[in-house]
């Protein structure tokens, strides 16, 4: 059996990223950005109003008061959109609408508000002193040309989606995501929606491995479950190593009687990497590979095989994608953790802010690892490395947010 830090040191060696494609801006959404996006124009690209009103010269407007207005001459209407070069000269001013190129000559905004209106096209009463510079958005005030605003690797959020909308990338270059193979062993598995026999379950693993593989962005290509005989398994994996970057199982790796997986596994020349780690869920984790594939066999008992998603798969498809692993923090426990001597530990918690602006964190009272409900009252996982004695209230832990379950 060998350590956790182990077992990730060894997965880390295999891991190649994907390659990059290009797609639509509107299919970019949830993808990780493959190339640094830098600033091709300076923004705003050219000087322009914040406001509706009329583009002056600011020294002209002195003195200008409701009860003693100052009358300029119109000149022109610049509209947001339109090219036309207007200039103008003390005396002189211009509509000059939201989003409209400024006048050269002028150097401040009036708003309409304070100004006798647009109906007149010869002449404007302005009946507020302007500022010189004021409601001006100057060009490349925001971001310079040539500036980095997205770093490879990032997510792309709507604030993502926005920027690169802004700067015209109708096509974004992107990491391809990883495919993958899920699958569920077990001839106890009954589908939901269906009726139990005696004895049966209802599979819950392979719908949780589905939900996290979106989570992490990647592309589900089979999905099935297979009955504990060899047949199928054989069929099924010998399909997924040819079209999957990444194939995970649940259940069947452990030393039952119809643990098929690991031995199905090698003999379709899955090289193992290891099998059973130090760890407490999820000891009897696999690990392999074949051409290309990355290849977890988790254990089928649902606490286990969802940490152990959380804590190997989900940073091998941030690792595929380019992107920044999920951070992990220390908290404070409230209450006693279970340690292991042997093992590390690690269970379904609740971390939140305390009255002194602290992070405190809790494990669920639910802490077997066949009782999935502990998960609803989940927002992280905490983890402790193997120590003699059980961790106390006070104590500092790790913990590592559940990011569907940030701020909730
Ligand atoms: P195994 O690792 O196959 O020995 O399974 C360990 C425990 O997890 C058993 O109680 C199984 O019935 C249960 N289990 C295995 N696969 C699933 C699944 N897909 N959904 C829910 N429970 C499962
Ligand atoms: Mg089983």
């Amino acid at each position: 059996m060998i350590s956790v830090e182990e077992a990730q040191a060894i997965i880390e060696k295999h891991i190649s990223p994907l390659d990059v494609e290009s797609v639509p801006l509107k299919k970019a959404g949830n993808r990780v950005l493959a190339r640094d996006i830098a600033a091709t124009f300076p923004m705003p690209r050219f000087n322009n109003s914040a406001m509706d009103g009329f583009a002056v010269c600011a020294a002209d407007t002195k003195g200008a008061g409701q009860a003693s207005p100052v009358t300029l001459k119109m000149v022109g209407v610049s509209a947001a959109g339109e090219a036309q070069d207007i200039s103008i000269k003390s005396g002189e001013c211009a509509q000059c609408m939201t989003g409209g190129t400024v006048p050269t000559g002028a150097d401040a905004i009036v708003m309409v508000e304070h100004t006798s209106g647009f109906s007149d096209l010869q002449t404007v009463q302005i009946f507020q002193e302007a500022q010189s510079g004021k409601h001006i958005r100057i060009a490349g005030e925001e971001i310079k040309k040539g500036e980095k605003l997205i770093a490879k690797g990032a997510s792309i959020s709507p604030c993502e989606i926005g920027t690169l909308a802004t700067f015209g990338y109708g096509d974004v270059p992107v990491v391809k995501k990883p495919k993958m193979a899920i699958f569920a062993t077990g001839s106890e598995l009954v589908e939901p929606g269906n009726e139990l026999k005696k004895g049966q379950i209802y599979n819950s693993n392979l719908y949780v491995f589905a939900a996290l593989a979106e989570e992490s962005g990647a592309e589900v290509v089979t999905l099935d479950v297979i009955k504990d005989d060899k047949c199928s398994l054989r069929a099924f994996l010998s399909k997924a190593i040819k079209t999957c970057d990444v194939i995970i199982s649940s259940g069947g790796v452990s030393m039952g009687r119809y643990d098929y997986v690991r031995e199905i596994y090698k003999e379709l020349g899955v090289k193992e990497h290891f099998w059973k780690v130090a760890q407490k869920p999820g000891k009897p984790i696999f690990f392999g590979t074949a051409q290309s594939s990355l290849i977890f066999g988790l254990p089928g008992n649902p606490v286990s095989s969802f940490i152990c998603y959380l804590e190997y798969v989900h940073p091998v498809l941030q690792d595929l994608q380019c992107q920044k692993r999920s951070a992990r923090y220390q908290a404070e426990l409230t209450t006693e953790f279970p340690a292991e001597p042997q093992k590390h530990r690690y269970l379904f918690g609740r971390a939140w802010i305390d009255e002194d602006e602290k992070l405190v964190c809790a494990p669920t009272a639910k802490m077997q690892s066949h009782m999935l409900t502990a998960s609803l009252e989940s927002n992280c996982i905490l983890r402790t490395p193997p120590g003699e004695k059980m961790l106390i209230a006070g104590d500092k832990i790790e913990l590592k947010p559940l990011s569907w379950q940030f701020l909730r």
